[in-house]
């Protein structure tokens, strides 16, 4: 069966790193193995950057960017390689010749098509110089292009993944049974072969398409970071790694603002039952945390902060009850604006919605409601959310703060607190 493994920009920011993982592949025996890889380092925004210089018709910051980038790339050949990089540069200079003459042919279209044919280049030059390297020193590769496996609609910037086509394109690869097959993060195509892109941060979705029609074994995420966390831990002094949840307890967690996987990513492998592992690439002997069908008996209890938050107190004008066609209007005018509640409280005369104080969005949605409810707004907030809480473990964290609003289920309690009465650090109580 094969695994899947995928490695983000920072497992391959310069070229120490990229010895690093070539020497991560060839002490592991696992095969057969498809590694999905994203841009290197901060790539993608740097061509984010050049996009828009493009699209500003600014000249000298479009050059100046691209050879910035053209640079990075083959000084990284040049450390990896020394006197024998002229054969990879020369591909890495072909693609930057490629990337310029779509700026050039695109930057009159729409911006989605654009950054679709020009984006993804992070991902197609970190590639080539990964798969060089990697069969230069002696790791079998055979380099796939995803724009030629993944295959999706035209909607660019977040393309919808034809599964069927897409499962008998990976499956047509016929992977051997020793091979590694590496590819982009990422990267996607239509039928007809026009690039398309699956989403900032979509490297972990490619990953999980990958092993969702290859019926993976399993799918490794290999971060800079033993695994997955209870809490923040740079907000949280005490947070404790997380060894194994289930797929349930990850997308909840991701529901309530934790940066842990994507639900998207989780969809295809829970599909199929297949476990998705996160591991570090700089401790390799920290156990790794699991995130698959079951969990653990008893779950760990996990803290979420959302900082930035806004409550809104909301009444009908009218002394009247706050129903449901109340409800059908408020919460109709939020999925216009895009807007998220983070918590929800309702009582009779009263709706209360604690949002993300993102002023252009918020501000002219306060504006509207203002015009037919009775409403108060408080800023500068912060949520906090507890999965599998205890009145203990409630109490202790919120001590003597000021509770502007609650909510509490068989499984999760939120607590909103005003900013200035929280802690820069937190702790969980014991
Ligand atoms: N390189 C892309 C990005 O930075 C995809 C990824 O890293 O997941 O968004
Ligand atoms: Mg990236």
């Amino acid at each position: 069966m094969t695994t899947v493994y995928k490695f983000g920009g920072a497992a391959i920011h310069d070229a120490a790193a990229i010895r690093r993982l070539g020497e991560r592949l060839a002490s592991d025996r696992t095969r057969p193995l498809v590694v999905v890889v994203s841009a290197m380092g901060k790539t993608t925004n740097s061509l984010e950057a050049l996009l828009a210089a493009a699209r500003h018709d600014d000249d000298t910051d479009y050059r100046a960017r691209l050879e910035a980038l053209r640079h990075d790339h083959l000084a990284t050949a040049e450390a990896l390689f020394g006197d024998r990089a002229a054969p990879v540069g020369e591909r890495l200079g072909a693609l930057f010749e490629e990337l310029d003459r779509r700026h050039r042919r695109y930057r009159g279209e729409a911006r989605p098509l654009h950054y679709d044919q020009t984006i993804g280049f992070g991902e197609l030059l970190s590639t080539t110089l990964v798969a060089a390297w990697l069969n230069a020193s002696g790791v079998a590769t055979q380099w796939r292009d995803a724009r030629e496996l993944i295959i999706t609609d035209d909607c660019h910037q977040a393309a919808n993944v034809d599964w069927r086509a897409t499962t008998q394109r990976i499956r047509g690869l016929g992977i051997g049974d020793d091979a590694i097959v590496l590819t982009q993060g990422f990267i996607a195509g239509t039928a007809d072969g026009t690039p398309t892109t699956l989403g900032r941060e979509g490297s972990d979705y490619s990953a999980a398409i990958f092993a969702h029609c290859l019926e993976a074994e399993a799918v490794v995420i290999w971060k800079d970071v033993p695994g997955l966390f209870n809490a923040d831990p740079r907000r949280f002094a005490n947070a404790v790694q997380l060894a194994r949840i289930s797929y349930d307890e990850a997308i909840e967690l991701a529901w309530h603002g934790a940066k842990v996987i994507h639900p998207k990513t989780l969809a295809p492998l829970r599909h199929k039952g297949i476990p998705l592992v996160v591991r570090s690439f700089e401790a390799l002997d920290a156990p790794p945390s699991i995130i698959a069908a079951d969990g653990p008996d008893a779950p760990t209890p996990a803290f979420i902060l959302a900082e930035g938050q806004a409550l809104l107190e909301l009444h009908p004008r009218d002394f009247a009850f706050m129903d449901e066609p109340r409800l059908h209007d408020i919460f109709g005018r939020l999925a216009a604006a895009g807007l998220h509640a983070g918590l929800v409280d309702l009582g009779a005369a009263r709706l209360s919605l604690c949002l993300d104080a993102h002023p252009a969005r918020l501000d002219p949605l306060v504006a509207s409601l203002a015009c037919d409810y009775a409403l108060e707004r408080y800023d500068a907030l912060t949520l906090l959310t507890v999965r599998h809480p205890t009145d203990a473990l409630l109490s202790a964290l919120s001590g003597t703060r000021t509770i502007l609003a609650e909510r509490r289920n068989a499984t999760t309690a939120q607590r909103l607190f005003l900013a200035s009465e929280c802690p820069a650090t937190w702790h969980i109580p014991a």
